[in-house]
């Protein structure tokens, strides 16, 4: 990750690495795990619960793959890469394993409150030795007692003084569940200090610091995980990340767009890997007298609507994170996309895997076939660095003050920019996505007048509401995009403009339909009798409007499957 942008000819250049740098360390990432980790090694591992040490290791090692320096400044050895890169990076990783990517990530995600709260000293020393010797890090927040809710966290560190003058810390407490618990040479350990809560960096090595045995899990059994036991841990002054006390938790929160992002980007990755999967078994499967990717009722309920929210989720991710490459993601500026991300990301790669083992039938449901495995490690996505709930929460409460400070201009803007977009490009689903943000707006208002939102339930809905509307729009966005020639140069390139319209279609009439049918339920179902009468606002909603975009529907579909199946149409 850089630490700048690069100012050429009066425009900021986008963070990052370049794109033929980028599909190198691509096509190294799948070359080395291809060979490191075959489909038979990798199936034992998972049933024997083995995380390969050896592996995460070599993925670090700079004279090996040395991923981790994508993720890395220049300044501190490493290749700079940026937000996009590291998207593509995890999405190639989580195809490949979950497990292992979460490890590389851990890696990431425990050096992140040196890269954004670390002094120079601390950036060159720490970061240093992640570039120059593949140092395994370990990120150490949550407790038995605090996951979503980190405020409850227990964990303290003293201060030791001499002549009262604070020479180091002595740290105490329990985390849980912490990725390369049991490996990392290095954790970053959250901790209460007398002015609040503050980041240490804690070495593998110091007295006091032991790890659990490594939790038995459902999925993601290629990753370490295990609790960590901190017993008067003592360290320096300068372990202090800052050197300053209080800032542990605006640092955790400054980088969630980045970090939301790479999750997000698992999701995908391993909800496509699964939905490929299912798509190969397809060709091959004959039921009926034909193949199964021949039967509409097959492909159009396990294969169609899963690929192209994924694809919507990918437009969000590629948006957000292009976003952040251009600066835009300073100081927390993008953690509503990036909960936004995750949470589509997420979901949509679940429900694809879970689909992917319902097209195998019952060998899906047996270890021997990839999309068993995958099933269960996307599914820790919708769990951890923030669940599909605290991504809910966190989209809503946002939007909402936006729906409130433009008096409900916030949605009806966007609705009219993809009318406009509509008519430049009628073929991406621009109008059936204007439609859901119309709806979305009056949903929201409707929530305003009759004070709905004092309902957690309702606000949560919203955040999923929200989501869909906004993925839709990213998705008419990057077809219209596509068309017109402007891919982002780092995006792969599997649709063209004219895959990515149909599929756009597809999706934003699904996000018209949920947010007409969902947004009137909640409400109705929560207004009290004698509150605001929201029925002309639950009229403003194009109900009528909604159900004629149906219309070319399944054709639209056809044309979907007809891409995924290279069939010309
Ligand atoms: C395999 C694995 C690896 C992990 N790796 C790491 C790591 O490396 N470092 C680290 O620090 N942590 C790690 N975690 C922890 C992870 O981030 C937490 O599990 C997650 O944040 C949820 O916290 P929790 O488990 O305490 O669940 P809880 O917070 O107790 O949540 C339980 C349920 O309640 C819901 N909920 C929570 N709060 C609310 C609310 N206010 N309103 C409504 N619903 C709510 C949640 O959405 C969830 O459905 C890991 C977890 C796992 C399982």
């Amino acid at each position: 990750m850089t630490d700048s942008l690069t100012v050429t000819d009066g425009h900021v250049a986008p963070a990052g690495l370049d794109p033929d740098t980028l599909v190198m360390m691509l096509d190294a990432l799948g070359e080395f795990v291809g060979h490191a980790l075959p489909a038979k090694l990798q199936l034992e591992l998972d049933h024997e619960d083995v995380c390969p040490e050896d592996i995460v290791r070599a993925m670090s090692d700079p004279n090996q793959l040395g991923v981790q320096l994508v993720f890395v400044p220049e300044a501190y050895g490493g290749m700079d890469g940026g937000a996009f890169d590291s998207y593509r990076v995890c999405e190639v990783m989580a195809r490949h394993d979950i497990g292992l990517a979460t490890a590389v990530f851990a890696t990431f995600l425990g050096s992140d409150p040196i890269l954004f709260g670390g002094t120079v000293e601390q950036k060159q020393r720490w970061l240093g030795a992640i570039a120059e010797q593949g140092l395994v890090f370990a990120y150490g927040a949550t407790e038995p007692d605090a996951g979503s809710d980190l405020g409850a966290m227990k964990t303290t560190a003293v201060r030791i003084e001499d002549d009262g003058v604070v020479t180091g810390y002595r740290i105490t407490g329990r985390k849980q569940w912490i990725s390369n618990g049991s490996i990392a040479d290095v954790t970053t350990v959250l901790a209460r200090t007398p002015d609040g809560p503050s980041w240490f960096v804690v070495p593998k090595e110091t007295p006091g610091l032991t790890a659990a045995h490594p939790e038995d899990k459902h999925g993601l059994r290629l990753s370490n995980t295990a609790a960590l036991f901190l017993d008067d841990v003592d360290v320096p002054a300068d372990h202090l990340i800052g050197e300053v006390e209080g800032r542990g938790l605006i640092q955790a929160q400054q980088v969630f767009g980045y970090t939301r992002v790479m999750v997000a980007a698992f999701g995908l990755g391993g909800g496509w890997e699964a939905l490929d999967r299912a798509i190969e078994y397809s060709l091959e499967r004959q039921q009926g007298g034909a193949p199964l990717a021949e039967k509409q009722g097959f492909t159009h309920k396990l294969i169609v609507p899963h690929a192209v929210r994924l694809e919507a989720a990918r437009s969000y991710i590629e948006d957000t994170a292009d976003k952040i490459d251009r600066g835009l993601g300073e100081n927390g500026a993008m953690n509503t996309e990036g909960a936004i991300a995750k949470l589509m990301a997420t979901e949509a790669g679940n429900a694809a895997a879970d689909a992917a083992i319902q097209a195998h039938g019952g060998y899906g449901y047996t270890r021997e076939y990839v999309v068993e495995k995958i099933k269960r490690d996307v599914r820790i996505t919708t769990i951890y660095e923030g669940t599909s709930e605290i991504m809910e929460m966190t989209i809503a409460r946002d939007r909402w003050q936006q729906h409130l400070k433009t008096s409900g201009a916030y949605y009806r803007d966007r609705a009219a920019e993809l009318s406009s977009l509509e008519t430049t490009h009628p073929t991406v689903g621009a109008g059936h996505a204007a439609l859901a943000m119309q709806a979305l707006a009056a949903v929201l208002e409707a929530c305003r007048v009759a004070r709905l939102t004092r309902n957690q339930h309702v606000l949560f809905r919203l955040g999923e509401l929200i989501t869909h509307a906004e993925c839709a729009e990213a998705l008419a966005q990057r077809a219209a995009t596509a068309l017109g020639g402007n891919r982002h140069e780092k995006s792969p390139d599997r649709f063209d403009g004219a895959a990515l319209a149909a599929m756009s279609r597809v999706f934003a009439r699904e996000a018209a339909q949920k947010l007409g049918q969902e947004g009137v339920r909640w409400v109705a179902g929560s207004v009290d009798s004698g509150s605001a009468d929201v029925a002309p606002l639950l009229a403003t909603i194009p109900h009528d409007a909604i159900r004629a975009s149906q219309s070319g529907l399944l054709a639209d579909m056809d044309r979907v499957a007809d891409v995924l199946y290279g069939r010309t149409s």
